[in-house]
Order: structure tokens, then C-alpha cells, then sequence
């Protein structure tokens, strides 16, 4: 499924700081593709409503941001999003138990959150092998981080259904050449 995904950085969950509000309602006015937005801010629940109003239409708050996600999730579905949760490297899935009822979607970080160009952890292929099992098939599992022609296949071999991909579009010529090849060794292959 082709869709946009918007890395909100507040300068303090993460170290960076990207955009907000304004070019997720500018990024709407352009396409009618699905726009994830992925919120790596503290306190995102003072923020879900108006990410909403921009055009959102999925919402993917980190666990480690939060005293306690439920709320959030259930304030994202709501205002009529998709609920998403996110979890960087080191944050053990335990940490997922008792939200991922209110999920739609579960994040899984192959790199710390905050920076572009990092290359891929492989302990993100085990935890969406362990997230699999642990939620119904509707719900979503998406990868960010260091996805490329090297890692796609075994993301998608480990369960991965969205691949957000950045450096190995936007650092090649033809984007549009690079969609096609990573979808090709995205999807998995007749034996
Ligand atoms: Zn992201």
C-alpha cells in the first residue's frame, strides 16, 4: 500500500527537529495517498487532534514517550485515525502488553528514532517475528529504518507489511525506479 510517512521531531523525545502541523496539512493539499504520520514528540496527546485537523490519516505515538499509551491510542481512534505504537531498539516488546488491543498498527524501530540514514538493527526482524503472534492479522506491522534493497526482503520475510524508506528512495536518481524495486523484493517470491 503506497502512502506518506511524515517524521514529526520535537527536539526533545528525540534530539532533532524536523516539522509539524503546517506541512502535514501541506503534504494533504497535494495527494490523496495515505499520510502516516509517525510523532517522535513527548506529550502527544496535547497534539493528536490538531494532526488530525492537518490531515493525518494514521497516528503513531512511541511507547517510551508516554507514562501510560491506552489513553492516547483511544483519543487516536476517536477523532477517526488509525492508532499506531512505536518502539525503538532497545525497548522490549513487553512493553507493547496492554495497549496493543487499541492498535492498528505496530512501529517497529530497526534504528533509534531521531536521525535519517542509519543503518538497520536485525534485532527489529525477532521482535516483528514476536509481534506476529502476539496481535491479530488486521493489525498492521510497519519497519522504519535502514530499509533498503539489503534489508526489505527480510523485513517482509519477518512479517513487516510497511516499509518506510527514505535514503534508498531520495538517494537515487529515479524515485520512482527505486519504488519499483523495492516492492519487487518486498513481496514475496513464488518457490
Ligand atoms: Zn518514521
Amino acid at each position: 500500500m503506497p502512502g506518506l510517512h511524515l517524521d514529526v521531531m520535537d527536539g526533545s523525545f528525540v534530539p532533532n527537529l524536523s516539522y509539524g502541523m503546517p506541512i502535514v496539512a501541506a503534504v494533504r493539499r497535494l495527494t490523496k495517498l495515505p499520510i502516516d504520520v509517525h510523532l517522535m514528540i513527548q506529550r502527544p496527546q496535547n497534539y493528536v487532534r490538531q494532526f488530525r485537523d492537518a490531515g493525518a490519516d494514521n497516528l503513531t505515538i512511541h511507547v517510551e514517550a508516554v507514562e501510560d499509551p491506552r489513553p492516547v491510542l483511544e483519543q487516536i481512534r476517536s477523532l477517526g485515525c488509525g492508532a499506531g505504537i512505536a518502539l525503538n531498539p532497545p525497548t522490549p516488546i513487553s512493553r507493547l502488553e496492554g495497549c496493543l488491543d487499541l492498535c492498528d498498527l505496530v512501529l517497529v524501530m530497526s534504528v533509534q528514532a531521531g536521525f535519517g540514514g542509519q543503518s538497520f538493527n536485525p534485532v527489529a526482524l525477532d521482535k516483528l517475528r514476536q509481534v506476529r503472534e502476539m496481535v491479530p492479522p488486521d493489525v498492521l506491522l510497519e519497519i522504519d529504518g535502514g530499509i533498503s534493497p539489503a534489508t526489505i526482503t527480510q523485513a517482509s520475510a519477518a512479517g513487516a507489511q510497511l516499509f518506510v524508506v527514505g535514503s534508498a528512495i531520495f538517494g537515487k536518481p529515479d524515485y520512482q525506479q527505486a519504488v519499483m524495486e523495492l516492492t519487487h523484493l518486498a513481496t514475496p517470491q513464488p518457490v
